[in-house]
């Protein structure tokens, strides 16, 4: 539970990012809630944060997305996974449709996961 504080204690926080992941919270969550807050960091600075707080032993994280044709955080949370599609709502107007404004609070994962959460399914499942 305080794992986060203890693997963080000594080190400062980044200013440039100083945002903690949530207890629990999953890399899909954390990095969607970071890059709607503070924007996409145009390259895997989000993911490499959770990694470094969270997921340390996860070294080929980044190498993974990269191969999954993943560029930046943002894409790793519309390219690689979305949104539940129970979280999507239908236009009225249009019957399009729309990805959720923000989401649900994540439901957890297990400490050092790189995993999603129940909130994520791979993209490639909505697009077919
Ligand atoms: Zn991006
Ligand atoms: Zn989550």
């Amino acid at each position: 539970m305080s794992n986060v504080i203890h693997i963080f204690t000594g080190r400062a926080i980044d200013p440039a990012t100083g945002v903690l992941p949530l207890p629990g919270e999953c890399l899909g969550c954390f990095v969607h809630r970071m890059v709607e807050e503070g924007g996409c960091s145009d390259g895997f600075g989000w993911v490499e944060h959770y990694r470094l707080v969270r997921a340390r032993r996860a070294v080929t994280l980044t190498q993974r997305l990269t191969n999954q044709g993943c560029g930046c955080d943002c894409e790793v949370v519309s390219e690689v996974w979305e949104p539940s599609p129970e979280l999507w709502s239908v236009d009225q107007h249009s019957g399009a449709l729309v990805a959720p404004d923000g989401l649900p609070p994540c439901t957890k994962v297990r400490p050092g996961s790189t995993q999603p959460c129940t909130l994520w399914v791979p993209a490639a499942r909505l697009a077919l």
